[in-house]
């Protein structure tokens, strides 16, 4: 359970009109595995499963996502540990829940964005009818690393006529550059935890 003594060499950075107890980001560190070397050699993987398994920890997170983001009309998820947390920010903020899929996952018309990798390039897609003209957009995921996941995402949801008011995250890996490169596309980045 997240208690206030949890122990994390998490810095919290914390987002305007964002609140939770001064004790939270340490207590959700503690509850982040570090696997090392997955999904392939030197990548320190940022597992969540502890975090979310735990009920405190869970809701505290999905609070703490949702925290001064009242004015959105749809909040996007990335696939896949994104849905888990922006599917319960979307029904606490009392708004929709809209998936972005890597290619091919989803059943009618997409509209696709291709972004490069460091080898090769990855393609994530979105419904063409999942916005209405202007709604204002937060998206979520569980980690911020170089921020082209969140930068193609973000793109989707201005070709479909939608705003993307905040890209919000669990963990920012912050010696990637993520939040650099997402403010040349204009996108503001909240992170709970900034390692
Ligand atoms: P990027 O596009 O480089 O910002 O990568 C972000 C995506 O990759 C997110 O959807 C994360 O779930 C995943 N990711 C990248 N690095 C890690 C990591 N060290 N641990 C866990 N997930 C990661």
């Amino acid at each position: 359970m997240v208690t206030a003594g949890s122990a994390g060499a998490a810095r919290a950075e914390r987002g305007p009109g964002e609140a939770w107890p001064d004790a939270f980001p340490a207590a959700l560190a503690g509850l982040i595995r570090d696997v090392p070397d997955y999904p392939q050699p030197g990548v320190m993987f940022k597992d969540i499963t502890p975090l979310l398994a735990d009920p405190a920890g869970f809701g505290a997170t999905v609070t703490a996502l949702a925290g001064g983001h009242d004015r959105v009309d749809k909040v996007v998820g990335i696939e896949a540990r994104g849905f888990i947390l922006a599917a319960p920010v979307a029904f606490k903020l009392g708004v929709g829940f809209v998936p972005v899929r890597k290619l091919g996952k989803l059943p009618a018309a997409t509209l696709a964005q291709t972004y490069q990798l460091e080898y090769g390039t990855a393609t994530v897609e979105v419904h063409v009818d999942s916005f209405a003209q202007g709604d204002r957009v937060l998206i979520i995921d569980d980690v911020l690393a170089t921020g082209g996941t969140a930068a193609a995402t973000a793109e989707l949801v201005r070709r479909c006529g939608a705003e993307v008011t905040a890209l919000s995250v669990l963990i920012e890996l912050g010696f990637l550059g993520g939040r650099a490169s997402l403010a040349g596309h204009g996108i503001d980045v909240h992170a709970l935890i900034s390692l």
